[in-house]
């Protein structure tokens, strides 16, 4: 995967554009409209002046201005763009290089107009911004949370430059650092990693987690954690954390979780291809690398299907069984939270070691409907409740007039079957339309070379 070819496919993107002037005017004509804050709207008509919806509705009622520019979606089907709100942007591959904007370029083309990093080094994080603030490339809203707040030895957690507070006046300055970083929001883990591994990592002294959620909450910030075991996350729910990165994976979610949810208007974001991957490596890498029709990303996929690649994932989490053993639990645990009316929000942790960019985002949705889900609920969890997650369901999240048109035109009803969100006819951001074959030519994904053996 190469950066110069992601730089001359930008460029092309940016000269096809022209700037939001007020005669940018485009309707898109003809489709049935998903998400317009109500029931599906068959032969819509969608105004969008410049990067914004104005107007939405029937054709018979809307109508066209004679002078837009028409992209006609006669028999399709309009969405707003996919959220993925936890994602690491990377490929998903065992290879150490990894070219970010690549693979922010692969999630657009499969959907994903909006993406949540949650841990990342702070270089990185402040480049992701700048790349994709334009609203002219192909590429995905960038949001991030910096390094992750973790403990002394989580050195997968801390990799990223993640801090170790000890002290509650250490956990004030990570907050003031992070803040002065710019990120979105903060990140903080509470995990022993007994969910997926033999070895047991150490936890944050409670009156530090305390003290780092207040300080981000007196700053502006929301703290989101790294909690997949259920008294673990009680506990950073307990602090006044605003949300769960994973679903819950070892016991039963109880009335105990879903009234701290409740109470702190807190986001559960399951996070099942994740589980999908460490439960069965090679059956889920093989699932992804049949649901890419493409055949964009599934090089990738069949190279995590690989008996050295598993094993090698296997020596760093060895206890994968347990996370098998939950599977059902884990799914069980979506459909409880979602019946109690927390906000379920879609997110993967693609970039993990088998969760391949992109696909695993369109599969993440299948895996709700599978867990009990309506298509629609699937979808509101990749849109609004993402959007409101972020506190921009003002901007961004449904297909209503003042939003900004971040839309996708799909060939097949994602209502009749959640796969269809598969069936990409156009990525649009901002108004301007993109064309998913095109957003892909200038690159190929390979096969990474297989890992060492062992
Ligand atoms: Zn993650």
């Amino acid at each position: 995967m190469k950066s110069v070819d992601i730089a001359l496919v930008a460029c092309l993107a940016a000269g096809a554009a022209s700037p939001a002037a007020a005669q940018d005017l485009k309707a898109v004509t003809g489709a049935t409209v998903i998400g317009a804050g109500g029931a599906p709207i068959t032969d819509a008509v969608v105004i969008i002046e410049g990067a914004r919806i104005t107007r939405v509705g029937p054709r018979a009622t809307i109508g066209v201005p004679a002078n837009a520019t028409i992209v006609d979606a006669r028999g399709k089907f309009v969405i707003p763009g996919l959220a993925d709100m936890h994602n690491h942007v990377r490929s998903g591959s065992l290879r150490p290089q990894q070219n970010p904007r690549t693979n922010l370029s692969v999630l657009f083309a499969f959907g994903v107009t909006t993406v949540f990093n949650p841990s990342l080094s702070k270089m990185e994080f402040a480049d992701l911004k700048t790349a994709t603030a334009s609203d002219t490339v192909p590429l995905p809203r960038f949001f991030g949370t910096g390094p992750m707040v973790t403990v002394k030895g989580d050195t997968l957690g801390t990799s990223d430059g993640g801090a170790t507070p000890e002290t509650e006046a250490e956990a004030r300055s990570v907050v003031k650092d992070l803040k002065a970083a710019g990120v979105d929001a903060i990140k903080v883990s509470r995990d022993d990693a007994s969910w997926a591994s033999k070895q047991r990592l150490p936890l944050m002294k409670l009156e530090v987690l305390n003290a780092l959620v207040s300080e981000a909450h007196r700053e502006g910030l929301k703290v989101y954690a790294h909690a997949p075991l259920l008294d673990y996350a009680k506990d950073v729910l307990r602090a006044g954390a605003d949300g769960l990165l994973h679903g819950i994976i070892d016991k039963a979610v109880d009335q105990e979780l879903v009234d701290l949810l409740i109470r702190n208007r807190a986001v559960y974001v399951p996070t099942m291809s994740l589980y999908e991957d460490v439960a069965d490596m090679a059956a889920w890498a093989k699932r992804q690398s049949a649901y890419d029709e493409r055949k964009v990303v599934s090089p990738i996929a069949d190279g995590m299907a690989a008996p050295n690649s598993v094993q090698l994932v296997q020596s760093i989490l060895n206890d994968t069984a347990f996370t098998k053993s939950r599977m059902s639990i884990q799914r069980a645990n979506l459909k409880t939270v979602f019946d109690a009316k927390v906000p379920v929000v879609m997110g993967t942790d693609s970039g993990f070691f088998g969760v391949v960019m992109g696909v695993s985002s369109q599969i993440e949705l299948a895996l709700m409907v599978e867990a009990g889900l309506t298509p629609a609920a699937a979808l509101q969890a990749a849109t609004i409740n993402a959007a409101r997650m972020l506190g921009r369901d003002k901007e961004s999240g449904s297909i209503e007039p003042g939003k900004l048109a971040d839309l996708l035109i799909l060939d097949a009803n994602p209502l009749d079957d959640i796969t269809n969100v598969r069936r990409i006819h156009r990525v649009v951001r901002a108004g301007v339309v993109h064309d998913p074959a095109q957003v892909l030519s200038g690159f190929r994904v390979t096969s990474p070379p297989p890992p060492p053996n062992r």
